[in-house]
């Protein structure tokens, strides 16, 4: 069966096409710059890559340039659009209403609208794809992956802020989390590896793109995250600040600082690149390497927080069988795993360090201690299309 996972944002259109049950790629690829005068379309077919520069007015012309180079007989990857039986679309923001993956229907479709205050930048555009691909794949069924979906089993005592009660029960203020697909996906490629199926376990798993995220898994649900009400809370990330003393932003309002202004700071001008021009981890340990002290500086504060995470979780969970690192820094940073578990060899965490610096595909063991610490590829595309798969089969999504 042939699913395809769509990823839209404001001004890109991210898709991948899977073969299920085997989880085969059949192609991958992206629009870039939607709407712009030059646009850019990328397929790759196996080892072929295949690049068309011209412009895309919208989503639609996007998507349906997109379906016709599916079934271009030259690259014969489909006969026909409709051999597309599912269509997984990731959505950032399910809210308080979507605890799980879910068919997508009008009545879904304006719930998803609802939630544009909470994700202004992700649900408009996310809605925008389904709405185009219930066009363009008109046979397929369209479902809807949320971020936050996985975070829905965190108690109420982790997930409500501790201000009034009814900012809560009026505007729905507390902690969604989001990452949740990828969270998923490594937590149960843990607990396969680590044959902890039917077992309890205690898992921490740490999303380090260029978005962060650590979750406290117990028994494969999720109890705890460090992203809030948005993306901004937690770990210190590429560009946004991660935890924050909210003081901060009155002080700065204070001072003559625009409420905007503000928002761009934190989401887009914080984090790594706030405290080194760059937030890029590779340039920023090359410069560390060369004795550049903003650097050095930021590579401390990026591991220090995560380290306290996982103290943090650690304490939540009642201990820890695992932690899990993912995503384009957690996969490939050796220096960052390495100092965010160092010093804590007292609660069994220590890392191997000939495994850390070993470079092999799939998942790595890389620990030295008690505690497994493992490097696994995040896949939140294959994760979409399962889920989808299971549906459609009319199974549990997970
Ligand atoms: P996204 O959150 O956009 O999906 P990724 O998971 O692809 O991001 O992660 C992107 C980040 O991964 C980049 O900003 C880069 O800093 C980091 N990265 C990629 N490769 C390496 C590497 N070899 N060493 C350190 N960081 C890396």
């Amino acid at each position: 069966m042939k699913v395809l996972v769509l990823n839209s944002g404001s001004s890109s259109l991210k898709y991948q096409l899977f073969e299920m049950p085997e989880g085969k790629v059949l192609c991958a690829g992206l629009v870039e710059k939607i709407g712009e005068s030059t646009g850019k379309l990328e397929l790759q077919i196996d080892d072929n890559r295949i690049e068309i520069n011209e412009p895309f007015a919208d989503h639609k012309v996007a998507l349906h340039k997109v379906a016709q180079l599916l079934t271009d007989p030259q690259y014969q990857i489909l006969n026909s659009a409709s051999e597309i039986e599912a269509v997984g679309h990731r959505v950032v923001h399910g809210g308080e209403r979507f605890s799980a993956t879910t068919l997508i229907t009008p009545e879904v479709k304006t719930n998803i609208q609802d939630l544009f205050s909470l994700a202004p930048l992700h649900n408009p555009a996310n809605l925008q794809g389904i709405e185009v691909a219930e066009k363009v794949f008109a046979e397929a069924k369209q479902y809807a992956v949320f971020d936050t979906a996985f975070h829905s089993s965190i108690p109420e005592h982790a997930y409500r802020f501790a201000i009034p009660k009814e900012l809560y029960s009026k505007y729905g203020t507390r902690v969604y989390g989001f990452h949740g697909t990828s969270h998923r996906y490594v937590a149960n490629q843990a607990i396969k590896h680590l044959g902890l199926i039917n077992q309890d376990s205690k898992i921490i798993t740490v999303h380090l793109g260029n978005g962060c995220s650590i979750a406290a898994v117990k028994n494969g649900q999720s109890i705890d995250t460090s992203m809030g009400l948005g993306p901004l809370s937690g770990l210190i990330m590429g560009t946004r600040s991660g935890d924050i003393d909210p003081s901060v932003l009155f002080y700065l309002l204070e001072q003559g600082y625009e409420i905007e202004q503000i928002k761009t700071i934190l989401n887009k001008q914080s984090g790594m690149k706030g405290l080194t021009g760059d937030n890029d981890l590779r340039n920023i340990n090359t410069r560390a390497l060369e004795g550049d002290l903003d650097a050095q500086l930021a590579l401390d504060m990026y591991s220090y927080r995560i380290k306290k995470y996982i103290g943090a979780y650690m304490a939540a969970l009642g201990g820890v069988d695992a932690i899990v690192f993912t995503a384009g820094v957690g996969e490939n940073d050796a220096a960052t795993r390495a100092k965010s578990c160092a010093g804590m060899h007292g609660f069994g965490i220590e890392i191997d360090s000939v495994a850390n610096e070993t470079r092999k595909k799939g998942i790595r063991e890389i620990q030295h201690g008690k505690v497994k610490i493992l490097v696994i590829p995040t896949d939140e595309e294959y994760e979409i299309a399962r889920q989808s798969y299971n549906l459609i089969l009319g199974k549990s999504p997970y």
